[in-house]
């Protein structure tokens, strides 16, 4: 075992292991034995090593799923619930770890214990309720009824953002509803998900049912879909790696749902509490270097707070502490060196597309910011919704303000875009927050809260238009990893 860094990971070593990944209970190398360098994004420095796997070690991975799947399905539901509780468990008992861990691999503070283990009980409390219903027939002698089946082995792809939570909603679901499945984490922060496979064991979780294959998108990525052995596939990402996801699947008629990016608007009316709603804002935007697929993006302000509202942000966005994760700072560094560039790139184009700049822009100097991929806090007024920085999503920590009049041009710039994840409505009206929920096309609302419906335990987490499909958190994502069986029963020949 030889993690390298410094006392930020080796509390978690006995977690993760270097150049190991997990297939069929077994922890080893890529079949090449080629490596990947995971960095630490605050000062480049190696944390690990993990496998570049391919489509063999894809095809070890499907096959150790295959024979893991008639056992676990046809285990109780209940005993499938009793194990998935024992991983939450044993995640709690390991948060602070787990939080180390992730913290260094993504580059944010430390969060504390990791919320992630009430998501995955909330999960595990739907094993045993996937159900089927009855159903009228014609015949008295008859029975009619539905099954809810599992699918068999089944593949998900995650991102880097949050490593932690999105393993443990993905694969809990879909081993809940009975599926076994082979998971690859992103190249940048695979460590988490591993640390979580191994506490999965320890669990009791039996061997194959669930299977880590780490490596790059291109090659152990791109080999799960494509594989007609996947029977089904849940991928959150970009929305361009979403599209070849769903071409690779489109081609072996997999089915599967989607998470893809945002742009979400927090659209502030005047009765607000503007100082809850600026806190909120400031907070939301920052939270991970504003790496989140739900970050409230887009400021959409009434004109006659725009002023109040733009002022209490800069001030607030000014005084956001920058450093290493372990600093106990506000926000850490962008992930790596490509997303940096993005991010100032955006930036660039905001001046250059005619938006003002009112705090931020640049890159923060001084010797804790080392090599690493830091950014200001970045705030944007005069933001049109033809701009492109109010259009893309950026995956940085850039506020975009725009103005708006009455509540029809609201609801017309909040809806304005390609995306509906998540929205944000700041009010103390009933009248207006039951309006613009209504209104909103955005797979999650949030009231006078900045980040949707995040704090919600067991909240249905998933989006409108081209936000993707399907739904990754609570009882819906169990029932997403199922298939519906119609058996009609007869009791003696039909007349
Ligand atoms: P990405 O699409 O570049 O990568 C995501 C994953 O896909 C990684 O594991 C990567 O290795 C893999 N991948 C890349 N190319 C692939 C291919 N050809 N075939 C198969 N897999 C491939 O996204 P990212 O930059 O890691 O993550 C940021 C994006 O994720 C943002 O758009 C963000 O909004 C989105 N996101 C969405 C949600 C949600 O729940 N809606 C949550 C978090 C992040």
């Amino acid at each position: 075992m030889t993690l390298t860094h410094d006392s930020e990971t080796s509390t978690a070593s006995d977690l993760v292991a270097d150049n190991q990944q997990l297939i069929g209970g077994d922890w080893g190398p890529s079949v090449t034995g080629r490596t990947i360098d995971v960095i630490n994004p605050a000062n480049r420095e190696r944390i690990a090593t993990v496998p570049r796997s391919d489509e063999r070690d894809v095809d070890a991975a499907i096959r150790a799923a295959q024979q893991a799947f008639p056992a676990w399905r046809d285990l109780d539901a209940t005993s499938r619930a009793r194990l998935i509780f024992k991983w939450a468990d044993l995640i709690d008992e390991r948060g602070a770890q787990l939080d180390r861990l992730e913290s260094t691999e993504v580059g944010r503070p430390s969060w504390g214990p990791p919320p992630m283990a009430s998501q995955l009980r909330f999960i595990a409390g739907q094993a045993d309720k996937v159900h089927g219903t009855s159903l009228p027939t014609r015949a008295s002698t008859s029975l009619g009824l539905t099954l809810r089946e599992p699918y068999g082995v089944v593949g998900g792809v995650i991102p880097w953002n949050a490593p932690g939570p999105m393993f443990v909603t993905e694969v809990g679901a879909a081993i809940a509803a009975g599926n076994t499945m082979v998971m690859k984490p992103a190249e940048d922060a695979p460590l988490t998900p591993l640390a979580l496979a191994r506490l999965a064991l320890e669990a009791g979780i039996p061997p194959g049912v669930i299977n880590v294959v780490t490596g790059y998108g291109h090659e152990a990525g791109a080999a799960i879909p494509a594989d007609p052995r996947i029977r089904r596939m849940g991928f959150t990402g970009s929305p361009a790696t979403g599209r070849l996801i769903m071409e690779a699947c489109a081609r072996n008629l997999t089915p599967l749902h989607l998470e893809l990016g945002g742009k979400s608007p927090q659209i502030v009316f005047p009765d607000a509490d503007l100082d809850a709603a600026v806190a909120g804002m400031a907070r939301g935007i920052t939270l991970n270097t504003g790496q989140v697929c739900a970050a409230g993006t887009r400021v959409v302000v009434h004109r006659s707070v725009h002023d109040e509202v733009v002022d209490k942000l800069a001030a607030a966005m000014q005084e956001v502490t920058i450093g290493p994760g372990h600093q106990q700072v506000v926000m850490g560094p962008l992930i790596n060196e490509k997303q940096h560039d993005r991010v100032l790139g955006y930036i660039e184009l905001g001046r250059e597309q005619g938006a003002e700049l009112i705090t931020g822009g640049g890159v923060p100097t001084g010797e804790d910011f080392g090599n690493g991929f830091f950014v200001e806090p970045t705030l944007f007024d005069g933001v049109t919704p033809d701009m492109r920085i109010a259009q893309e999503e950026i995956f940085g920590p850039v506020l975009s303000v725009l103005t708006f009049d009455d509540e029809a041009q609201a609801i017309e710039i909040a809806n304005g875009v390609d995306y509906g994840l998540v929205a944000s409505v700041w009010t103390n009206d009933l009248g207006t927050a039951v309006r613009m929920t209504r209104s909103i096309e955005a797979g999650q609302v949030g009231l006078n809260t900045p980040i949707g419906a995040g704090t919600v335990i067991g909240g249905p987490f998933g989006g409108y238009k081209n936000s993707g499909f399907g739904r990754t958190m609570g009882a819906d994502a169990v029932l997403e990893w199922t298939q519906v069986k119609t058996v009609s029963l007869q009791s003696a020949a039909r007349a």
